[in-house]
């Protein structure tokens, strides 16, 4: 009703008020961490709901992962507009080539879609005489993700590769004959992987055109959130469900792309503009998730950064009272590090915030443990998410082989959580009564997990393929679940349960939590070892800015000076500004609490394409090098300033930042 789309517009500010209501078609939302893009993109899209601009079921909203886009459905439904399709493009693609291959593969059955490349690229690389260890055997599927995502065939991967400065981890010729052993030894098994179900759905619409009529037919609006991780066989989806139509808002924060290591990039982003020319655009800089001197922090460590993201970067603004500064911790060695966080966790739950606000973030899944045993110890329960761990779990791989086996022999017409209690009854694993202590206690407890995912599973996601809607709503059976557990573990999404949430940076992203603890801010941790080339490095500061910007109000950093105690001495993580540890004065360029204390970095970028204006642009005075637009006048006097500063001998940043917020 008109009321209720009037509630929607109410909680915005000015600027995600103009995404909201802007027009059909292209609509982009750049802007930084906390600054209300998801809240703008929802409100959007139950904003046109409620107007009757356009029917719910014509919506597909598209995020990265599983929890991001369960985070979607909760916040509209909390709008009022429930049944809005949000799901990752994996899930998306999933359901569509399920739904239409019968008709597809002429009555073949679909091939077994593999979790994980590992066991494949172990016998490829085998084939190709290369005995890879566990690090080579994971950097390979690295590699070979990357290459699918990227588009690359086998035949051009040593050029791409060098092209795009892959640190590979044999030579780049070696690689790409393991790439084509890998395809072929795939193609042979009769499996696909997560890319090949991607290209299938692709396939789908481009060679068909029933196919495409169908889909398009269903869905006629697009939504994607976290945009800047998007990655060109994603994109090329994209395009293909969009046949031609523009009728797409894309949200995202160049500055928090982590993912470029296996082939995102946030070049269609930043490239959104210019490639829709009535696109509405909207840049918002107020930050309403932090406190003013977390976003400093953020503020501090991402402002040197380089790139092209820093072309679109605006400074946040803290809308929040003052909270508690952020504060650094040395510690002598981890063990010790783990201890005094579980005691803060501790500390924090006693004195009132629920253990669900509070998370432990690191660089790598292996630092988790540390923690889970200090946790453990200070009697703090929590959660592990986005480890691979829950799904390497011998026996959770041993019950998703028993339940793929299942949906083949099970009767049909059992339903979700009921029949997966079922196909594990069969193979002799009862999860119902929990065994006294020891190995037992733990698959019990593991196989618990299976039952309430399954649970939730059944609940939250009535199947709904791409396709016509009168032919969607059977309730979920055994087989998506299964699916939809492949695609967890290629994920790596762990069941949540409610307590402390560790996680890895990667997995933190678009979440927020009262009080957040980055851990093990330490050279060779974060920057990882691995991070080699300058590009690389720079993907390891956003992962920081997107740790900082996940706090609303404490935030702990730490590290050990060494690993164990009496280990080699460590140096702390080099984007970290002058912190002072633990308290007191001389947090330069850290707090950044009040405006005047900001640093006034400025950058000049041309509103039309986002592009930074360096000295050689400036040359062109008026036109901008990047794009064919003219620079509008008030950026005019910008420059002639910054020419004049120069000329004067004054120093001038490197680079120089235009905020259109001031
Ligand atoms: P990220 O880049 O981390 O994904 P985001 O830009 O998507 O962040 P949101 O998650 O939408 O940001 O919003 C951050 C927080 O600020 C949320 O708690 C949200 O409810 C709140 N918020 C957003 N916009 C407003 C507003 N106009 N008024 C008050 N609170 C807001
Ligand atoms: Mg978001």
């Amino acid at each position: 009703s008109h009321s209720a789309s009037d509630r929607v517009l109410a909680g915005l500010d000015p600027e995600q008020r103009a995404a909201v209501t802007a027009p059909a078609g292209p609509v982009c939302v750049l802007a930084g961490a906390g600054t209300g893009k998801t809240r703008a993109v929802t409100s959007r899209i139950a904003h046109r709901v409620l107007t009757g601009e356009i029917l719910s079921r014509h919506l597909l909203a598209v995020t990265f992962t599983a929890r991001a886009a369960a985070e979607l459905r909760s916040r509209l439904t909390a709008l009022g507009v429930p049944g809005v399709q949000a799901r990752t493009f994996h899930a998306a693609a999933l359901r569509q080539v399920r739904y239409f291959a019968p008709r597809l593969l002429a009555g073949r059955a679909m091939p077994e879609l593999l979790d994980s490349k590992v066991r494949l690229v172990t016998l490829a690389a085998a084939k190709v005489g290369i005995r890879a260890d566990r690090t080579g055997t994971r950097d390979l599927a690295g590699e070979i993700e990357w290459a699918k995502s990227s588009l690359v065939e086998p035949g051009e991967y040593v050029v791409a590769a060098a092209k795009a400065l892959r640190e590979t981890p044999y030579e780049p010729a070696r690689v790409a004959d393991v790439f084509a052993a890998y395809e072929q030894v795939k193609r042979s098994g009769g499996v696909i992987d997560f890319e090949d179900m991607l290209r299938a759905a692709i396939w789908g619409i481009e060679e068909h055109p029933d196919v495409a009529d169908q889909v398009r037919a269903q869905y006629r609006h697009f939504v994607v959130d976290e945009y800047q991780d998007v990655n060109p066989l994603q994109q090329r989806l994209l395009e293909a469900w969009l046949g031609g139509g523009d009728d797409l808002t894309v949200v995202g924060d160049a500055s928090q792309t982590i993912y470029s290591f296996t082939g995102a990039t946030s070049s269609y982003l930043v490239d959104f503009p210019r490639r829709h020319r009535s696109a509405t655009v909207v840049r918002l800089v107020r930050d309403y998730r932090s406190t003013p001197q977390v976003v400093g922090l953020a503020n501090a460590v991402i402002s040197p950064a380089r790139g092209s993201e820093a072309r679109l970067r605006l400074e946040l603004v803290g809308q929040r009272p003052p909270g508690p500064e952020p504060d650094l911790r040395i510690f002598t060695d981890e063990p010790a590090e783990a201890a005094a966080v579980a005691a803060r966790c501790r500390a924090l739950i006693d004195a009132g915030t629920p253990a669900r606000e509070i998370a432990v973030l690191f660089r790598t899944n292996a630092q988790s443990e540390v923690y889970e045993k200090a946790l453990t110890e200070a009697e703090v329960p929590y959660q592990v998410q986005g480890a691979e761990r829950f799904f390497e779990r011998v026996e959770i791989r041993q019950a998703m082989v028993a339940l793929r086996a299942a949906t083949r022999s099970l009767p049909g017409g059992i339903p979700l959580p009921a029949a997966v209690v079922e196909a594990l009854a069969a193979v002799g694993w009862a999860p119902d009564t929990p065994p006294a202590g020891g190995a037992a206690r733990e698959r019990w407890a593991a196989l618990a997990a299976l039952v309430q995912l399954a649970e939730e599973y059944a609940a939250a996601a009535p199947v709904v393929p791409i396709g016509p809607a009168a032919a969607v709503e059977r309730p979920a059976t055994l087989a998506d679940f299964t699916d939809e557990l492949a695609r967890r573990a290629a994920a790596q999404h762990a069941p949540t349960v409610e307590g402390v949430t560790l996680a890895s940076l990667h997995s933190a992203k678009g979440l927020e939590w009262d009080a957040v603890f980055l851990v093990g801010l330490a050279e060779g941790t974060l920057p990882t070892l691995y991070a080699k080339t300058p590009e690389q490095v720079e993907e390891e500061r956003r992962l920081l800015y997107v740790g900082i910007t996940r706090a609303r109000e404490w935030l702990w950093l730490s590290y050990a000076s060494a690993r164990s105690p009496g280990g080699r001495p460590r140096r702390p993580c080099r984007f970290l500004p002058r912190l002072s540890p633990s308290g007191g004065s001389g947090r330069a360029g850290a707090g950044g609490a009040r405006p005047s204390e900001r640093r006034r970095t400025q950058i000049v970028s041309c509103r039309i394409c986002g592009a930074t204006l360096l000295a050689g642009a400036e040359r062109k005075l008026g036109r901008c090098a990047a794009c064919p637009s003219d620079i509008d006048e008030e950026l005019h006097g910008r420059l002639r300033e910054w020419r004049r500063r120069t000329a004067a001998g004054q120093r001038v940043p490197a680079y120089v930042v235009f905020t259109d917020a001031t």
